[in-house]
């Protein structure tokens, strides 16, 4: 484990969400559906995003976090999903029949 902080990503989550739901933010600020903070797992549900991911070097901390709607977090490749299930996802999309428009190297 190399995180610089102790708060585990679950309590970030739920703590941006409070955050979220203290300040009023009741729509997604990206595509503006209304948030239902009451369910979880429908695509208008509150997830939590970083706003630096990972790969550019954000960190897991409040002060990246924002809630955006399920649909959104998932359109932006789901940072905090499962790996195994993106990259297989990423298998059934790859099409070795194109190579030189998608590898022009
Ligand atoms: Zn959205």
């Amino acid at each position: 484990m190399s995180r610089t902080s102790t708060w585990t990503w679950k309590q970030i989550r739920t703590a941006a969400i409070t955050q979220a739901t203290a300040q009023g933010i009741t729509n997604c600020p990206l595509c503006r559906t209304w948030l239902d903070y009451e369910h979880q797992g429908l695509p208008n549900s509150p997830e939590v995003d970083h706003i630096i991911p990972h790969a550019q070097g954000g960190l897991d901390d409040i002060n990246n976090t924002r809630v955006i709607c399920r649909t959104c977090n998932r359109r932006l490749g789901g940072k905090h999903g499962n790996a195994k299930q993106r990259r297989n996802q990423a298998m059934k999309t790859f099409q070795p029949k194109t190579p030189k428009t998608s590898f022009n190297w």
